[in-house]
């Protein structure tokens, strides 16, 4: 027996807090942003107010690096509410050159250990797969 269901609706929400304009001002400008503690040098994505290693509160905001390596992905072919007009689209978590792990939009056919590099479009963070 099928069951008729009921539609799921999710609803995502972002920090729009100041501690992330930097980084949503970043992605605008095609670049991807964390943050670094001085003190210990420790680099964050996502981006942090305070150090968690340290317990330093002196960040500063820096790129997480251009380019890394496509650890895994998923082709998403059930979009979620928002995405309907999207054709199906592949996620990634990608370790920077820098060794932050990060969600991105895949461009490209993706492949489990690919070099990619990073970018943005505005307000997504893309990696594109090299050929
Ligand atoms: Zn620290």
């Amino acid at each position: 027996m099928v069951m008729d269901g009921i539609p799921l609706v999710m609803k995502y929400t972002f920090p729009a807090e100041d501690l992330y304009r930097p980084f949503w001002e970043g992605l605008k400008r095609g670049e991807v942003l964390g943050t670094r503690c001085k003190r210990c040098n420790t680099l964050y994505f996502p981006p942090q107010r305070d150090c968690p290693k340290c317990m330093g509160s002196d960040m500063e905001w820096v790129g997480v690096g251009k380019s890394g390596e496509l650890m895994t992905y998923s082709i998403v072919e059930q979009k979620p509410q928002g995405f309907e007009n999207y054709d199906k689209y592949t996620i990634g978590i990608v370790r920077t050159e820098k060794g932050v792990n990060l969600m991105c939009w895949v461009v490209g056919t993706p492949k489990v250990g690919a070099k990619v590099s990073l970018s943005s479009d505005g307000h997504r963070v893309l990696c594109e797969v090299k050929a």
